[in-house]
Formats: C-alpha cells, structure tokens, sequence
C-alpha cells in the first residue's frame, strides 16, 4: 500500500496519484521527488561530500568492511527477503554491494539529496530510486521485507519517528537492518562537519527501536579492534582548526588501509560465529517487525 505524502491517505494504485487530495511526486531525473524542495538543501549532510565519498567509498576499509557486514546481515537474519529499501542510500555504495550479493531481492532506495540519487543511479542498476525526506513520511504500508538505514539515524533529530516510519513501510514478519555510530565520548570535529545529531549509546538505541515497535535479534559494537586508534585520530582531530578535512581519517595509505581492513574481516569472523562487541566506533542493530 502507499501513503500520500501530503495528505496521509493509504491508498493500492500502480501509480502515485493520490486518490483524496490528487498530489502527484514530481520527477527528478526520472525518479520520483516526494520532496523535490529539500533536494537540494544542505541541511543535515553537504551535497558536496557526495562527489568525494563516491570515490572513496569502494577502496576504503570501512565502507567496505561495513558492506560485508550488512550483507552478511541480511543474508542471515532475512534469508526469505523478497524485497529492501535502504533510507538514505547516499551514493549507492551499499545497494550496489546488496545487487550483487542478494540477487533475488528487489532493491529500492531513497535519498534526500538529489546529488546522491545521480550517483547511485550509476552504480546500481536494477534498484527503483526516489528522492523524499523520511523525516516527514516513509509513503508505503507493509511494502518491503526488510528496510534499512546505515550511518542514517544520527543525522535526524526525531529518529524515533522515522524508526516508527520503517516498522509502517515494512511487512509482517520483515525487519531492519541499522548502523550508527557509537559512543558520544567519541564525539569530535568529524561529527560535527558531518552535521551528527548525536552517537549513540547501545541502550539508547535498543530502546528507541524498542519503542517503534521492534524486537531486537542482534546488536553488536563493530569497528571495535579499532577502537584505539580512532580514538587516537579523534583526539588529535579535536586540536585542529575548521579546515580539517573531515575524509581525512579515511584517506590511508594503500598497506594501511589492507592492513585496517585485515583487523575489521577478523573482527567480522567473531560476529558471524555469534559473537558481540562491546564497544566500537559504530554499532549493528538487527531487528524484526512485532
Ligand atoms: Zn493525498
């Protein structure tokens, strides 16, 4: 079922013309715009970083880490998944690691930066893409098998709402998959640049998925080996002055970033075989739809 993002009318049609109010999403470069005027707003996440981050992204240790990790996820925990929408998928590094790995599952993903959505249309070519704000409305009712958000949440201050969002837009019997970041004594300059709300506590983040109506399956810290040595760049981090480039801390060098990427495929190892972190730089949270 789909939700009219102006009126909130549920409503089974093909198509998106609203049945009540007549509101149609507008078209941005052949995707549907449910908020065509916060597509190119900088609130909340620089456009620019797009363009940087979508180079990065496929040889850096933790975006590529981070996919297994999610992949491994679903594949485990929603082995039966038809169908996955990623909210803010950014410039599709992650969708473009689910195509390949997760052939049977329909793939969507949203944005509200129209600048990602023009990436990630090139990376990804078999997912429906779509620009809307998930801070007003997710327009769908039991529509997908598994939603999810990684590095999404700490941008939004009603990340409850949205949590609440996702458990609408998903079927009986699906769940999420979410990342954030962890542990505000880690707050730095990188968090503030990148326009973070907050990182998370574990507590804090099982209880706000609690409360939107999930039960919790998994929750682990990850990126924990690490732990030292981000907090090492965080504190020297905190010391320079606002031309600090907020992709520094991911720009290593080639054996560095081979090195950095060995620790994490371990670190992996002990999570697959049912293990949990306490603490990390970031934490993984699988849930299911009560
Ligand atoms: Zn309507």
């Amino acid at each position: 079922m789909k939700v009219c993002y102006v009126c909130g009318d549920r409503f089974n049609r093909l198509d998106w013309e609203c049945p009540t109010c007549g509101f149609v999403p507008a078209s941005i470069d052949g995707n549907f715009a449910f908020s065509p005027e916060m597509a190119a707003a900088s609130e909340g996440y620089e456009a620019a970083f797009f363009a940087q981050l979508s180079t990065l992204e496929a040889k850096n240790f933790w975006f590529r880490s981070r996919n297994h990790l999610i992949i491994w996820a679903l594949k485990r925990y929603f082995p039966q998944a038809q169908s996955f929408l990623e909210v803010g998928c950014g410039t599709g590094f992650v969708l473009s690691g689910i195509e390949q790995a997760c052939s049977q599952l329909a793939l969507f993903g949203s944005e509200v930066f129209a600048t990602g959505l023009g990436f990630a249309a090139h990376r990804v070519s078999r997912a429906t893409l779509f620009q809307m704000d998930a801070r007003l409305i997710i327009p769908f009712v039991d529509k997908f098998d598994v939603v999810g958000a990684f590095d999404v949440l700490e941008h939004i201050q009603q990340d409850v709402e949205v949590l609440k969002q996702m458990h609408q837009a998903i079927q009986p019997g699906g769940g999420i998959v979410i990342t954030v970041p962890q542990h505000p004594w880690l707050w730095s300059q990188l968090d503030d640049i990148g326009h973070h709300v907050r990182r998370y506590r574990a507590e804090e983040l099982k209880t706000k998925v609690e409360l939107a109506g999930f039960k919790v399956l998994k929750m682990t810290s990850f990126v924990s080996l690490l732990l030292p040595l981000m907090l090492l760049s965080r504190l020297r981090s905190r010391k320079v002055n606002s031309t600090y480039d907020v992709m520094a801390e991911l720009k290593v060098g080639r054996w560095m970033n081979a090195l950095l990427e060995g620790i994490l495929t371990l670190e992996r190892t002990v999570i697959q075989s049912g293990g949990n972190f306490p603490a990390g730089g970031s934490l993984l949270l699988i849930a299911e739809k009560l």
